[in-house]
């Protein structure tokens, strides 16, 4: 049988590399424009990326025996799945293997808003002693989270350990398995109105986009917190950046932007309130090696023209 000829956009664990190269012919070509993407497209049957690479329709178009997109990691709104289904190309993922790292970065972003703590280590290094600020704990406290799916729920665990109060709005999520969460489904704006912290889970999808905006944002308990680990686009940031500067939210924890790497300049990036990291969740060795793993077995799962594990459905 031919071997596959698989295309590399985004940087991937050597791990993924090592597994799949005695089996298929691999070439690395990153940080490629779509124009040159576009070019170089047409000799291969597999292409692998991460979240920078464009796989837009016009890719696609040019992609002439591209049986398959292996995505690592989880989002897909950087790949046109509705013109790969048209076109008969498999697309896969990785949906389980970031969530404890996107979780557990969730959790620490609750405890860094709840205790200050970027903030204060920023005075004691600037030659302040603030020993006068007040923290919170998490316990007792209500964790809101919109989403209940894989990350989602591997927030809920977290939180329960912390002792907190788990309530979501998914209503895609049936009852039971909330139940066994010990989560509590409600409607986005009794989640509004009833969470200390405010945790955001969900896809990038036509429906989430903008999801929470300025109306939902003045729903919110006054002092609370937001953080969000999904994409940029679902947190309308114009909004928040309102609702921080008017003192309605205490703080918001952010890996994720409407453009990345947000402008230097941005607003948000100014405020002593607001955590940033630079879309992090799930970059944790342990994730990108279950990541790496899980792309190459279903890479091989290809090869040998078997169904893969993760395939992305329009
Ligand atoms: P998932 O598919 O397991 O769960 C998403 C949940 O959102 C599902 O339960 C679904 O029912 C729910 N949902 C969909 N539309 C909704 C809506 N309109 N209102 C309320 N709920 C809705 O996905 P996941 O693994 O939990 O990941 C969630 C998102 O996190 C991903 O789509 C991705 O964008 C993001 N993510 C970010 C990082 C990072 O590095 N920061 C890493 C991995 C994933």
């Amino acid at each position: 049988m031919e071997r596959l000829k698989v295309l590399v956009t985004d940087p991937v664990d050597e791990a993924f590399l090592e597994r799949v190269k005695p089996q298929v012919d691999v070439e690395v070509a990153l940080k490629l424009s779509e124009d040159e993407l576009v070019e170089r497209v047409a000799g291969f049957d597999v292409l692998v990326v991460r979240s920078r690479t464009k796989v837009t329709r016009r890719v696609l178009e040019a992609a002439k025996r591209l049986k398959a997109v292996i995505r690592a990691g989880v989002g897909v709104d950087n790949i046109d799945v509705e013109a790969a289904a048209e076109r008969g190309i498999t697309v896969v993922n990785t949906p389980r293997e970031p969530a404890q790292s996107v979780a557990e970065l969730t959790i620490a972003f609750a405890l860094c808003l709840a205790r200050r703590i970027p903030y204060l280590d920023r005075s004691m290094k600037g030659g302040l002693w603030l020993k006068g600020e007040m923290g919170l704990e998490l316990r007792g406290r209500v964790m809101g989270l919109v989403g209940l799916g894989a990350i989602g729920s591997a927030v809920a665990r977290l939180a329960k350990a912390f002792g907190m109060k788990v309530l979501a709005y998914d209503p895609y999520v049936p009852e039971e398995r909330a139940r066994e969460l010990g989560v509590e489904l409600v409607s986005l704006d009794d989640l509004l109105k009833s969470s200390d912290f405010l945790s955001i889970h969900v896809p990038l999808t036509p429906e989430t986009k903008g999801l929470i905006g300025r109306e939902e944002l003045s729903k919110m308990k006054d002092g609370s917190f937001l953080i969000n680990t999904s994409r940029g686009g679902i947190v309308d940031e114009e909004a928040l950046l309102e609702a921080l500067r008017s003192g309605k939210l205490a703080g918001a924890a952010l890996d994720v932007y409407l453009k990345e790497p947000p402008p230097p300049d941005h607003p948000l990036l100014k405020l002593d309130n607001v955590i940033c990291t630079p879309h992090v969740g799930g970059s944790t060795v342990d994730a990108q090696l279950r990541i790496a793993l899980a792309m190459a077995d279903d890479l091989l799962r290809i090869a040998r023209g078997e169904e893969p594990m993760n395939r992305v459905r329009p």
